[in-house]
């Protein structure tokens, strides 16, 4: 497609001018697609490779924060043995003096109790080592996974910086020429545009007629419509896919 200057095409200006605007507007839309399709989903593969690595994160310290916890609870645990063996002892000391076999017997509850205790901590401490070393071995895991997706993210990234440093300043033209673009095209046209591009595949709103077809769709155009179409009188679309014919290209006779 040519890139003429655009004349200034206000509601009533000529069919011709609008159409002769609006191509000129998907021209430059085109090559900005074609830009942000050869960056391709890089841009969403770093951003998804951002949230997972924050993921990894968020879950190392979580369990760093349980580990923590749970030697605190361990140190409490033993803590609670000792002063258990401590009340025995003293136990065992009272036991020599009992004046009878009743205190005798309530003084080897007592013990009995004690060593409950302890055994209960016991417990509870290697239950606690255990889980201890499960997150450990999930951490470590994560870290692995943490380390291989920062490595990704780091070639992604200067994968995506190459290519977008190539066509920053091609996108940058574009953008402003773009503008410019937009401005000879009445509203009620530009939000059509705007609305066919959203719908179709390859963003073209408004194409040609090439050998009998409509640009976008590829359906076939009617000889009649064509001469419509090639007569500017008015904005004509496709009736199968609803892009703006704009025009019909001539034909090579061999
Ligand atoms: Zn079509």
């Amino acid at each position: 497609m040519t890139s003429k200057p655009v004349a200034t095409a206000p509601a009533d200006a000529p069919v011709a001018s609008k159409l002769e605007a609006l191509l000129n507007l998907q021209r430059i839309d085109s090559q900005l697609d074609e830009i942000r399709r050869v960056r391709g989903d890089l841009p969403e593969e770093v951003r998804d490779l951002e949230d997972e690595i924050a993921g990894y994160e968020v879950r190392v310290s979580k369990f760093d924060e349980e580990i923590s916890a749970l030697n605190d609870q361990i140190k409490q645990r033993k803590q609670n043995a000792k002063d258990a063996e401590g009340l025995i002892k003293r136990y065992e000391d009272q036991q020599q003096n009992v004046r009878n076999n009743r205190e005798y017997e309530a003084i080897a509850k007592e013990i009995e109790l004690q060593k409950l205790e302890i055994q209960i901590s016991e417990k509870k401490i290697k239950e606690a080592q255990y889980q201890i070393e499960l997150k450990n071995s999930d951490i470590a895991g994560t870290k692995q996974r943490l380390d291989e997706r920062k490595k990704d993210l780091t070639n992604k990234k200067t994968e995506l910086d190459v290519i977008v440093g190539e066509s920053e300043a091609d996108e940058k033209k574009l953008m402003e020429e773009r503008a410019g673009a937009t401005q000879p095209v009445e509203d009620r046209l530009l939000t059509a545009y705007t609305r066919i591009r959203g719908n179709v595949r390859n963003g073209l709103a408004v194409v040609t007629v090439k050998r009998d077809a409509c640009g976008g769709c590829f359906n076939t155009v009617p000889p009649q419509r064509q001469a419509d179409i090639i007569s500017h009188k008015k904005i004509i679309v496709c009736e199968h896919c609803g892009r703006v014919l704009a025009d019909v290209e001539a034909r090579i006779v061999a």
